[in-house]
């Protein structure tokens, strides 16, 4: 099998304030050469720490992304910000189709592939979210609707270097609740058949994270999932000591 770099990234959605730094300096110091040399560390903080976070984040194990990017370059969208903003202010990546996103901001497939292409035009990396809801899961439909999303969020030119997908499936977000780790895996493993089917190597080689209610508790379980290669935390990515924790479940 292809030798795959894990990936641990921390969303801190809408929270910290300038006095979260410290939070986030306390991270860069402890992130180890062996813990980075083991998985990729990255932290997604609101736009108005980015730059902030890129300074002291520099000659550290720990890189930074923006949560969400506009489509266009620039121009007369107020209050967004483009993918080429993001990566002038030390950002490496942007999660693109969260599901947050996607629920409060009406963002379709459509929409998303058009962000991902933003990243890469940017020369970020897109963070590509897809998951089902907790009705399509019940109606049996959560690998039809992840490969439906796959197909319409994900744009052709995607490979294992521009393009990471995280598997979120929304009745775990911010709830504690957490798939089986059969369920995850099957999942993981339909998503990878629908990568490698597209994208040849490239969908082989792609970093499939998981996201969802992952803690220190249940990462060593989750993590150990086949075609789970890394992880997509929100709450828990806000303490430092949280976020090593899962991060060292590798
Ligand atoms: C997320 O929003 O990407 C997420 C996984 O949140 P949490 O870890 O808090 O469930």
């Amino acid at each position: 099998a292809v030798q795959i770099k894990p990936l641990v990234a921390g969303n801190w959605k809408m929270n910290g304030l300038k006095a979260a730094l410290g939070e986030f300096s306390k991270l860069c110091e402890h992130a180890s050469a062996d813990l980075a040399a083991a998985t990729d560390l990255m932290i997604c903080p609101p736009a108005t720490l980015l730059g902030a976070m890129a300074a002291s984040a520099q000659e550290t194990a720990i890189s930074v992304g923006g949560q969400d990017c506009h489509m266009a370059e620039k121009g007369a969208h107020t209050g967004d910000i483009s993918a080429e903003m993001l990566a002038d202010s030390g950002a490496v990546a942007v999660i693109v189709g969260h599901s947050e996103r996607r629920a409060d901001h009406g963002e379709t497939d459509d929409t998303v592939a058009a962000k991902a292409q933003a990243a890469w035009r940017a020369g970020l990396g897109a963070i590509i979210c897809v998951g089902e809801t907790e009705a399509e899961r019940k109606a049996g439909k959560a690998i039809e609707v992840v490969s439906g999303q796959l197909a319409g969020s994900v744009p052709v030119g995607a490979t294992a270097d521009n393009t990471v997908i995280a598997y979120e499936p929304v009745w775990a977000i911010g709830t504690g609740l957490t798939p089986t780790a059969e369920d995850v895996r099957e999942m993981h493993e339909s998503i990878r058949k629908t990568l490698a089917a597209r994208f040849k190597e490239h969908g082989e080689g792609m970093r499939i994270l998981y996201g969802g209610s992952v803690k220190p508790a249940n990462a060593a379980e989750l993590l150990a999932v086949p075609n789970v290669n890394g992880a997509l935390v929100g709450g828990a990515s806000l303490k430092a000591d949280d976020f090593l924790g899962i991060a060292a479940a590798y």
